[in-house]
């Protein structure tokens, strides 16, 4: 096992990641940008390393300084978290060709998948369902308008390298699918500085259901379940559950075991979800394998009792799952909240600042992850996530029930959050019956729940 790992990443993911250290009883270095000098999270690891300014690619994604302190520090493995380097295989190259190992898939697996248009070949290969669509590159308008004659509108113009919902955009005829191309090309050049697309068909209001998934260096793969991620605001995840309410049994079983075969089929290690897309027939497509810890892990932690970010450290260092497909035992309902630094009475308009009251929930059935406290300054650099509001309990109407006096207990004074959506979503009748789709938030929301919305006080 590890003596000493370093985590290049930053907020809560941090200080997850560091509690996992100390749970294994392993030291941990932090690395920090000039805006999160002085953070509290940094106080708990055994040393912290200012890699740089501000911005991101001058730090948390700068691959020479971050190397440079894990040389100084003189740590065995880099913890990537999720965002900045974590999916970025010419990173891992450089770790593993460093002797410094990379917490994560290998970087051929990471290869494989990274880019969209090729993990929907591999997802073919391992004979699970793609979204019907192109099935390479498209290059030029001519072939676009070809394949959306094909398949039927509406389409949806996709970024091979995307990610975070950019680089996509749904056509809905010839016009706005020439008018859709450049604007996705545009858009993922500036973000990825690849400019590739491929077109998919566009399924309408569907969920979003994804398979947790654990694969040691002996091609042991297991899945721990699924999470539905349908509360959305373009395309960027807000709730999170498990299980996925009213997902038929032999549905939720065959996309478990869909996940488990694409990431055998890759050659997969470590943590990673496979994303899929389902339609109002319990139909399931395979959208993208995100080869990382995902923000939402903490969902499937509560409802399995397997400590992911640990089992990430174990595979890393070499050691096989310490358990078999069927001692893997789902239990109970956990929801997850997004807490971000955001107005959304404002269209979600950042809101950096000082926390000036800063009073967290608490109580049976409630966990926080959060690198949060009075006083912190939350800087305008980075992601706008500041907090994960958990609530586990035996049934899905007793975790509502909890979220809502949770929600309430939460004060948090000085800047805006998404706490008070929360409050609202948590008392829609839609919401509350698990009848929302990807497209539900937008449809309701306007800077409150539109008027006419139906509510409900009961928890049905
Ligand atoms: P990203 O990597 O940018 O997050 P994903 O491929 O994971 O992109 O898709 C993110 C979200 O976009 C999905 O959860 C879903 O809401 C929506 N989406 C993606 N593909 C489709 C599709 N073919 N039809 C309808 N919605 C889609």
């Amino acid at each position: 096992m590890f003596q000493r790992i370093m985590v290049a990443n930053r907020g809560e993911i941090a200080l997850r990641v560091i509690r996992a250290c100390r749970d294994l009883g392993i030291e941990v270095v932090c690395v920090y940008s000039e805006a999160d000098r002085g953070a509290p999270y940094l106080e708990l690891a055994d040393e912290a390393i200012c890699i740089g300014p501000a911005p991101a690619a001058e730090s948390y994604l700068n691959i020479r300084r971050i190397i440079a302190a894990a040389e100084v520090a003189n740590v065995q493995a880099i913890h990537p978290g999720y965002g900045f380097l974590s999916e970025n295989a010419h990173f891992a190259d450089i770790c593993r060709s460093c002797q410094i190992e990379f917490i994560g898939p290998t970087s051929e697996a990471m290869r494989k998948l990274g880019n969209k248009n090729e993990a929907r070949k591999v997802a073919q290969l391992a004979k699970v369902n793609v979204v019907p669509g192109s099935k390479e590159l498209v290059e030029t308008d001519a072939e676009a308008l070809r394949i959306a004659k094909e398949i039927g509108y509406p389409v949806l113009i996709k970024a091979a390298a995307g990610g975070g919902g950019r680089g996509m955009r749904v056509a809905r005829n010839d016009i706005s699918l020439q008018a859709g191309l450049k604007q996705a090309r545009a858009e993922a050049e500036a973000a990825f500085k690849d400019g590739s697309v491929y077109i998919e068909k566009y399924i309408e209001q569907p969920r979003h259901v994804e398979v947790q998934i654990l694969g040691d260096s002996r091609g042991e793969v297991v899945h721990l379940w699924e999470r539905d991620c349908s509360v959305q605001r373009r395309h960027q995840k807000l709730i999170e559950e498990s299980p996925a309410p009213n997902l038929p049994v032999h549905v939720r079983e065959e996309i478990c075991k869909a996940a488990v075969r694409l990431a055998k089929t890759a050659g997969y290690t470590n943590a990673g979800t496979c994303e899929f897309l389902v339609d109002k027939d319990h139909n399931f497509y395979f959208i993208e394998v995100n080869a990382r810890i995902q923000v939402e892990h903490p969902v499937t932690e509560l409802v399995t009792g397997i400590d992911l970010v640990r089992e990430q450290i174990r595979i890393a260092a070499g050691q096989p799952l310490s358990f078999t497909q069927r001692q893997i035992v789902h239990r109970g309902c956990a929801i997850e909240c997004r807490i971000n630094a955001e107005d959304p009475r404002r269209d979600f308009a950042p809101s950096p600042g000082v926390v000036t009251r800063w009073q967290p929930p608490g109580g049976p059935g409630v966990r926080l992850d959060s690198h949060v406290v009075t006083g912190y300054r939350v800087p305008p650099n980075y992601d706008s996530l500041i907090a994960k509001l958990l609530v586990y309990q035996p049934t899905r109407a007793e975790a509502i029930a909890v979220m809502r006096r949770a929600l309430n207990e939460f004060i948090v004074e000085g800047i805006k959050t998404t706490i008070p959506l929360h409050q609202e979503l948590f008392r829609h009748s839609s919401f509350i019956e698990g009848q929302v789709d990807t497209t539900f938030l937008e449809r309701h929301w306007q800077g409150g729940m539109r008027r006419g919305a139906e509510e409900s006080k009961a928890v049905s």
